[in-house]
This record gives structure tokens, sequence and C-alpha cells, in this order.
């Protein structure tokens, strides 16, 4: 097998502490999904210094950085850009405290407390190594920086955009999440990785009127009151017992006053699912009862549907992880662990499907080494911060040179001149 990873260790030993101050400087200046312009431009200008084709609003602000290095393989490594509507209050010296007017005319606070800025330091990172060790390696390498992935509109904006058309089909597709694990350590795992996410408002429609003449309306509250318990029957009476589908109505809206009929009240849902066929059926049954529900009120119109987002399921490709995981496992030792399929939802795998190219997806441990063993030993692990908690910020070593190295080996093994 490859020791690509060691050929150019001093490559990476080279960039890491230029790459550490690009994700301080990521981690000050976070922007919001669409609005990631600064972040664009920096990514944009490190990948031309790199002599990489770069190519800029790719889908809003996605940048895409293309490397042909003579015949072979084409590998595609993704990292997402966007930041978080949210305080961070990790303490660590390098702590955002960027505020932004947001939509509804508020000062907001803006943070990385996704990762995101750590995900687009290793992949600059590995593009720095790949890029000055270009005689190692042959075939083509493509990077894409994709904005708004807390929407899960991103890939969806750059595929509409025209990457699949614009840029060459990759063999295989890698990207990575970090974790609130033990920083060092990699997560893999084949097949099912991340749920499937979908939220949907629907607005259930009546007669308003006065709460003393219910006779002459028809109420909407009720409607969508019977709409919520019957919901839950979905799972329980719908879905097989092996597989899992959670549905949560997170917010229900009607009326505004005691003794008023409203005309409409809207609810807005979320579903999990781990597999196509039951989250078509699910989608389906929600569907099928919110109308049957309508219906049975004697609603004057059928309850409108409106998508909020939606995240396709994640599903890596079985040789490549294997292929993958052998080549981390032989690299990281006992550092990597097979992890179990997460509840989180990714935009990610739309570019597998749409290339019809197998992708894999794992996870990089982000939780300070000698924090994480305290927890451990007070059994507390699970209570460490991690994504989207205020709290959360990786420890940038190792965090970011196991980030690096884990993109460098899995391109690697598709483009070492050795292979
Ligand atoms: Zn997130
Ligand atoms: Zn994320």
């Amino acid at each position: 097998m490859s020791n690509f990873i060691n050929t150019v260790s001093n490559e990476i030993k080279k960039c890491v502490p230029s790459i550490e101050a690009v994700y301080r400087d990521l981690h000050q200046h976070p922007e919001l999904s669409r609005q990631e312009k600064r972040t664009s431009g920096v990514i944009a200008d490190h990948l031309r210094q790199l002599g990489f084709d770069v190519t800029e609003h790719v889908g809003g602000y996605g940048v895409v950085g293309l490397m042909k290095n003579g015949e072979g393989a084409t590998v595609m490594l993704r990292a997402d850009m966007d930041a978080l509507p949210m305080k961070e209050m990790s303490g660590v010296p390098y702590m955002s405290h960027v505020e932004v007017i947001n939509s509804q005319e508020k000062v907001a606070p803006v943070a990385h407390t996704c990762g995101h800025d750590m995900h687009m330091s290793c992949l600059l990172g590995a593009a720095t190594v790949m890029a000055q060790t270009r005689e190692l390696w042959q075939g083509s390498l493509l990077l894409v920086f994709q904005p708004d992935e807390e929407t899960g509109d991103g890939s969806k904006g750059m595929i509409q955009d025209g990457l699949i058309e614009k840029f060459p089909r990759p063999d295989v597709i890698f990207g990575q999440h970090v974790m609130p694990s033990r920083a060092g350590t990699v997560g893999w795992k084949k097949g099912q990785v991340l749920t499937a996410g979908d939220s949907w408002q629907v607005t259930f429609f009546g007669k308003g009127g006065h709460g003393g003449v219910p006779q002459q309306s028809i109420d909407p509250v009720v409607m969508a009151a019977s709409a919520v318990v019957r919901l839950q029957s979905i799972v329980a009476r719908e879905v097989s017992p092996q597989a899992h589908a959670v549905i949560t109505i997170g917010e229900f809206h009607a009326g505004s006053a005691e003794n008023i009929i409203p005309s409409q009240a809207y609810i807005r849902l979320n579903v999990r699912t781990t597999d196509e066929q039951v989250r078509d059926h699910v989608l389906a049954a929600i569907r099928r009862i919110c109308i049957a529900e309508a219906q049975a009120s004697h609603a004057p119109r059928e309850p409108l549907f409106e998508e909020i987002n939606s995240y396709p399921l994640t599903v890596n490709d079985d040789a490549v992880s294997e292929k993958v995981a052998r080549a981390f496992i032989q690299h990281f030792g006992n550092n990597v662990f097979e992890t179990p399929a997460q509840g989180a939802s990714e935009d990610f795998s739309r570019y597998g499907r749409a290339w019809k190219t197998p992708y894999m997806y794992w996870f990089v441990g982000g939780s300070d080494q000698d924090t994480y063993d305290e927890a451990v030993a007070q059994g507390k692990q699970g209570q460490l911060p991690g994504p989207h908690s205020p709290f959360w910020a990786p420890a940038i070593q190792p965090t970011l040179r196991t980030g690096m190295e884990t993109m460098l080996i899995a391109a690697g093994l598709w483009l070492d001149r050795e292979q």
C-alpha cells in the first residue's frame, strides 16, 4: 500500500503554521449562509497562489479549484464555508465577536460554531501539499468550497449553476466533519452514515369567525391539532420496527385572541429517516393525513405544503470506504474507529448523486485531548460541546493536521504515481 502520506510529511510540517493562521483568521471572520463573500475571497486567493484554476461565484459564493496534473483519476474534495447565527462562548483567544444586521434588521451574532472554518483550513492545507508535490502524483484534483450548507441549499445551488457540466466528473468524492471526539481520531462508517432531513411548513385553511358561533366557522386549530396527533401514528403504525423515522412538529401557530376562530393555522415539521423508501413513504403519509384531516373538517381548500429544507440521505460507498479506512488505519493506527450512523444531515451527497460517483464522508475528532480524557474518566464525554453549541471550538491541533492528512491519504489512494 502507498506511503504517499509519509512521502509528503515534510511538506505537511512546512505548511501547518501558515494554515493555522488561515484557520484563526476564518474563525474570527465568520459569515452566514449565502453571505460568504470575504471567506470565498480568502479561499480563491490562496488557491490561485498555489496554481489552481479557480472559478468563483459557482452557486453564490462557491469556489472551485481545479489542478490538472497529467493523465489519471479525478478526485473531488469538498469543504463547506458558512457559519451560524449564534454567539460564540468558547473563550478561545481568537473567538468570534462578529455581529451583523439580519433580515429582520436586528443585530445578530455570527460564529463558526459548526466548524466549517476547520473544514476549509484542512482542505486548503491538503491543497497546499498537493500543489507542492506535483511530481509525486498524477491525475486531476477538484476542490469544491461550498457555501450555504446550513440551509441545505449550497450543493443544490452549485449543481444548478453548472458544476456538473463545467467541471470534469470525479471518480470519487470525499468530505469530512469535525466532531466532539478526541482530537487526532478519525471515525468512519460504510453505508448509511447520516440521516435524510426534510422540513415542511403545512398551512391548514378554515373559515374564521366568533368563538360563540362555531357553527358558522371551520376551525383550522382543531384541524391542525388532529393532524399533529395523527402524524405520530405514521412512525408507530406505518414504519417497520427495523426501520428508523422521527417526525417532530416543532412549531404550531394560529390565532390572535381566545374568542376568535382564526381562518388559518400552520405547523412546521421535521422528518429524519435512514432509508430512501421509508423517507418517501413518510413524506407521502404526512401529505395524505393532512389532506384527510382538512377534508374531515370540511375545509374550504386543501392544506398548502411548503418545503423549508431538504437534506438527502448520505450513504457511503462500501468499497471506497473500506479502501480508505484501511489506509487510515495504516497511518493513524488505534486512532481510527468505526462510528454508528449519526442523527445529523448534510447536503454533501448531492454531488455523488448528480455525477453518479461513489463518495465517502467521515469524521475528524476535534475535542482537546486532555479535556476529552478527563471527561472519559468521569464518564462525561457525551456532555462535551459539539457542533452548534456556543462552547464548541475544536482544538486547533492535532485536529487541523489530522483533517489535512485524511484528505491527503484519501486523494493519494487515487492519485499517487506509485500506485
Ligand atoms: Zn452545522
Ligand atoms: Zn457542519
